[in-house]
């Protein structure tokens, strides 16, 4: 390495002829001057780096335990899936799709306080001619859900069971702490302090299954209106012409009523109406329908 101050090889800036004694003091006490301010900033930086990633652990630490917190389970007995929207307490229009539930199986799902979540049948919230549900439902969407849960009013019913359980809990090791006195009285031991149990003791260990339990239901397509309608029509004129068929001419008061009856036009209809309104059709019963 050439000299720091006269560039030339051979020698350093200690051993330079171009300088004096002050000036090489002064060099040497500038350059460690340096080199502490180095070391001290250096310093500073690690101390920077440590401590964020302390402030990243923390994080990760705090997310991993909301979402612990906010974690629910799913239990879908049905042989149909199920299709979650969910919606909040401020903004109860904007009820949004979030996840599937496969038929008959459990999933954990990640909600809060402030939601309310609504459950449906897959089927009952599809778009048209596809396999998936509805983005954003409307809020007069024609299905009701099979279950409506406020989380905030489920976290409540949870906590009351917990309640129920510490208090069974702290009961049961009061009987206890009865039953010592009882024995240890007698034998005056004087170490029943060490066993002695505190009304208050840690009940940590009492914790709730946040599962959400959806009632075991059969899916039943809904029929139309006109359905509906068809149903009513068929089969009341199917029971009047049953009365006609037994002979229900022959009375003399029934007969002005028959003969109207027979004047009921039917409207065109197919053998799936006649299955819809229970009455038989050809794909039914052909016999009963040609009797
Ligand atoms: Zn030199």
């Amino acid at each position: 390495m050439p000299c720091s101050h006269c560039k030339q090889s051979g020698h350093n800036y200690v051993t330079c002829s171009h300088l004096t004694t002050e000036q090489k003091k002064k060099i040497k006490e500038d350059k460690f001057k340096k080199k502490k301010e180095n070391i001290e900033k250096r310093k500073l930086l690690e101390q920077k780096f440590r401590l964020e990633q302390e402030r990243q652990r923390i994080l990760k630490i705090e997310k991993e335990k909301n979402e612990k917190e906010n974690t629910y389970i799913v239990n879908n007995p049905n042989s149909y899936e199920l299709s979650l929207y969910f919606t909040t307490t401020q903004n109860p229009n904007n009820i949004r799709h979030f996840t599937y539930i496969e038929p008959n199986s459990s999933k954990n799902i990640q909600v809060y306080p402030h939601n309310i979540i609504l459950f449906y049948p897959t089927l009952d919230v599809l778009i048209e001619n596809s396999h998936n549900a509805i983005k954003k439902l409307p809020v007069n969407h024609s299905k009701q859900p099979i279950l409506k849960l406020n989380i905030s009013d489920f976290n409540d019913k949870l906590n009351e069971q917990k309640q129920l359980l510490i208090q069974n809990y702290r009961e049961s090791l009061n009987n206890n702490v009865i039953n010592f006195y009882n024995v240890s009285s007698d034998d005056n031991n004087n170490n029943c302090h060490s066993d002695q149990l505190n009304y208050y003791n840690n009940v940590n260990h009492i914790q709730m299954e946040k599962i959400i339990y959806i009632e075991q239901k059969v899916y039943i397509e809904e029929k139309t209106e006109l359905e509906k309608w068809k149903e009513v029509g068929l089969k009341s004129n199917y029971l009047l012409q049953e009365l006609i068929k037994l002979g229900g001419e022959k009375y003399e008061n029934l007969e002005p009523i028959f003969d109207m009856v027979k004047d009921i036009p039917i409207p065109e209809h197919t053998p799936h109406d006649r299955e819809i309104a229970g009455i038989p059709s050809i794909l039914t019963n052909v016999v009963g329908e040609e009797a």
